[in-house]
């Protein structure tokens, strides 16, 4: 399956997938030339510049991208479509940067069924000399995007976004955009900086039929819950989807590498975590992880036990209930990657540059003389999701009857990633089982739920 297929297919579920945060539909003022009076009502809103002017402020905009023809006024990275476009001034004090950092410009949209390309440029990069100082192109499997201008000298620049009519559904498609001062962590006291996983709250539950071909796995019969290959490997036959999302809040990344043995005779596995130093780049350590298995039906690897799901039933006053879940369900990773900024995080220090992508987490990124690596992992302020649609987003609940409920998700149940926080991997929501045992069985997500037992 190439990417666009996937993009297509992802692209029914555009209704359905979790929206992210709150993206406010507006314009640039230049890109809504033949729209309707509601729109240029919109525009007036809307600002078509950021300034970053002091080191805690953020600016805020945004804008529509479309499938509009491109400007012969613009650079060359909008040759396909016309992008959206923003006046960038910067206008900080002197000598900011002997604190070590830069300017940072993200943008987000509602969901990864669109791509959208950031690219920024000194001046309006039509002049003779306007170079491009920053770029980072959607590609796959995100909602958001960042450069980091660093040690940018004051002035004024362009922010373009563009669509990618390729791999997007959607030939409108609004969106955020922040600029902000971030600083690199304080070099001393030199310390491991430390990923802390935290748990975001479940967007969706339900039995709706799957779909996700990129991995080879054929669109189950309509009205079926479950792939083939969670049939046949785990048994499944009734599947409550549901999605999953957790955020680094931590000062670190959250790195681990697949050791993939060149050696057929070397049968080991292992997962390793890379810890990187505040002084340096090239100061590290690495802990073992756990392992990873290769998932012959997907032709892919897996980081095992990387989350842990369970159903709980409740009492009459909505407490869980039992000593035991009705169900419980493993998760594997296959790509832990950079998808999008952590709502509570945006324009907020504490936001590092997009750094893990779909689909590098798929292939060969270093080599030594008896490991391949694969290398994946979540920066800090990013969040990774994994939508009820993909392989593996389920718990099995034949003969489980109608009810309240409550559903919990654990990430790195069993510790194998060192972070400074372990207490907030694990989050519930409530949700309501109907017309179980009939084809017409419902899910109902009715909120967040209690604290973890
Ligand atoms: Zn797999």
């Amino acid at each position: 399956m190439n990417l666009r297929s996937m993009r297509q297919v992802c692209g029914t579920f555009a209704l359905l997938g979790s929206a992210a945060a709150s993206i406010t539909a507006c314009g640039s003022g230049s890109d809504f030339g033949t729209d309707s009076a509601a729109s240029l009502a919109q525009e007036a809103l809307c600002s078509g510049r950021v300034v970053v002017k002091n080191q805690d402020k953020a600016d805020f905009a945004s804008g529509v991208a479309t499938t509009a023809p491109p400007s012969p006024a613009q650079p060359d990275v909008c040759a396909t479509v016309k992008c959206v476009a923003f006046d960038l001034d910067i206008d900080l004090p002197r000598q900011i940067w002997r604190k070590p950092g830069g300017v940072q410009v993200a943008i987000r949209w509602p969901d990864d069924t669109n791509i959208l390309n950031l690219f920024v440029y000194e001046g309006t990069g039509q002049q003779q000399g306007d170079i491009q100082v920053g770029s980072q192109l959607g590609v796959l499997a995100a909602s958001a995007g960042s450069v980091l201008l660093r040690s940018v000298a004051n002035g004024h620049y362009t922010i373009y976004v563009a669509l990618d009519p390729a791999g997007s559904v959607d030939t409108r498609v609004p969106f955020d955009v922040v600029a902000r001062v971030q600083f690199d962590p304080d070099v001393r006291p030199i310390r491991p900086l430390r990923p802390d996983l935290a748990i975001r709250t479940q967007s969706h539950v339900g039995f709706e039929t799957p779909s996700f071909p990129f991995f080879g796995d054929p669109d189950p019969a309509p009205g079926e819950t479950c792939y083939d290959s969670e049939k046949a490997e785990d048994g499944a036959r009734t599947c409550l989807r549901f999605d999953q999302s957790f955020a680094n809040i931590g000062e670190g990344a959250a790195e681990l590498r697949f050791a993939i043995p060149r050696d057929p005779a070397d049968t080991s596995h292992n997962v390793i975590e890379r810890t990187y130093f505040s002084d340096s780049a090239a100061h590290y350590q690495d802990t073992p992880a756990g392992e990873f298995e290769f998932h012959s039906a997907h032709g892919h690897f897996h980081y095992e036990n990387f989350a842990k799901s369970a159903l709980w039933a409740t009492d009459a006053k909505g407490r869980q209930a039992g000593m035991a879940p009705v169900t419980t369900g493993r998760k594997v990773s296959f790509c832990f990657e950079d998808e999008s900024i952590d709502d509570g995080l945006w324009g907020m220090r504490g936001v590092g540059p997009r750094t893990y992508r779909a689909p590098d987490c798929l292939v060969v990124q270093a080599s030594d003389a008896n490991f391949d690596y694969l290398i994946q992992g979540l920066t800090p302020g990013w969040v990774d999701l994994y939508q009820w649609y993909l392989p593996g987003q389920y718990l099995e609940v034949t003969g489980v009857p109608d009810g309240l409920y409550i559903l919990q998700t654990q990430i790195d149940p069993d510790n194998g990633i060192i972070e400074t926080n372990e207490r907030n991997n694990c989050g519930t929501v409530r949700v309501r089982l109907s017309r179980m045992g009939t084809p017409q069985r419902k899910a109902e997500l009715l909120g967040p739920g209690p604290a973890c037992k």
